[in-house]
């Protein structure tokens, strides 16, 4: 077993003409925190959406938990695609947090939450429900369980949105710009929610920001991606304070 726990080997990506990854090599070890901050359509979204087995990959090879993603290994070794077992076992290690939430409008905060811990872990309505409790207390909504989310503020949607990724206990998180669609005045909240997990020593973490200030305080490293390449990367203190590239420095000036 490798110290890492996601690992992309020369990944290539591309939408027809366009190609958004080139030859991305990128690796994450086990409870690490890391933030991946960047221009837009530079291609962040992208590395967390092939994570979740939304995209595919024209090129290279991404594993997580040393297997391969796309490729499950058979008795003789050789690689093949990957079954519908295969994938389902690997997304499973996930869970995502989502720009715009995507609760399930039509189910209450509670059900958003149990409905994949019982439909896909195959748990009791009663363990999930007893885990929910749990996990809406750790995101300081224990009172909102019976709400639906179009009665919710966009920080709490946003709170339901990480209490539903971890139902699945999943062993990485991702966010994905987790509050730039909030109000000023929600980011907080959420922030502060993310901040908790981060203490969570096991818990290895991806999140694309634009909160500078916040990547800075929770990462272990940081990586400045540009044009489907990591530009620079380094702890905080290195990426923040004294970046060696131009382009770091460029792109760190305009948002600071
Ligand atoms: P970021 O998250 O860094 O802003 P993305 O990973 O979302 O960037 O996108 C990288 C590039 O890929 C952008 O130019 C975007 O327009 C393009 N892209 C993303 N998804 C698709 C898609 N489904 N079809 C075509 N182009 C896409
Ligand atoms: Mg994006």
């Amino acid at each position: 077993m490798t110290q890492d726990i996601i690992h992309f080997d020369k990944v290539v990506k591309r939408f027809g003409d366009l190609t958004v990854l080139n030859n991305l090599d990128f690796s994450v070890k086990r409870g690490e925190k890391v933030s991946i901050i960047g221009p837009s359509g530079s291609g962040k979204s992208t590395v967390l959406r092939i994570l979740m087995t939304l995209e595919g990959i024209e090129g290279g090879k991404v594993t997580v938990d040393d297997e391969p993603l796309w490729h499950e290994q058979a008795a003789d070794g050789t690689l093949k695609a990957a079954s519908e077992a295969h994938l389902r076992k690997m997304r499973a290690k996930l869970g995502m947090v989502f720009q715009h939430f995507n609760l399930f409008p039509h189910m209450s905060v509670m059900r958003n939450i149990t409905e994949a811990p019982v439909k896909v872990l195959g748990l009791s309505k009663a363990e999930a429900r007893q885990r929910g409790e749990e996990l809406l207390d750790l995101v300081g909504l224990a009172d909102q369980a019976q709400k639906y989310p179009g009665q919710l503020s966009g920080g709490q949607k946003q709170r339901v949105g990480i209490a539903r990724a971890l139902a699945m206990r999943p062993s990485i998180l991702l966010f994905d710009e987790p509050t730039s669609a909030l109000d000023p005045e929600l980011v907080g909240e959420v922030l502060n929610v993310i901040g908790k997990l981060a203490d969570e020593h096991d818990l290895t973490m991806l999140l694309v920001t634009h909160e500078m200030r916040f990547a800075r305080e929770i990462s272990d490293r940081v990586c400045f991606f540009d044009r489907g390449k990591i530009r620079e990367e380094g702890t905080p203190e290195e990426l923040f304070t004294d970046p060696s590239e131009e382009r770091t420095r460029e792109f760190l000036s305009a948002v600071l």
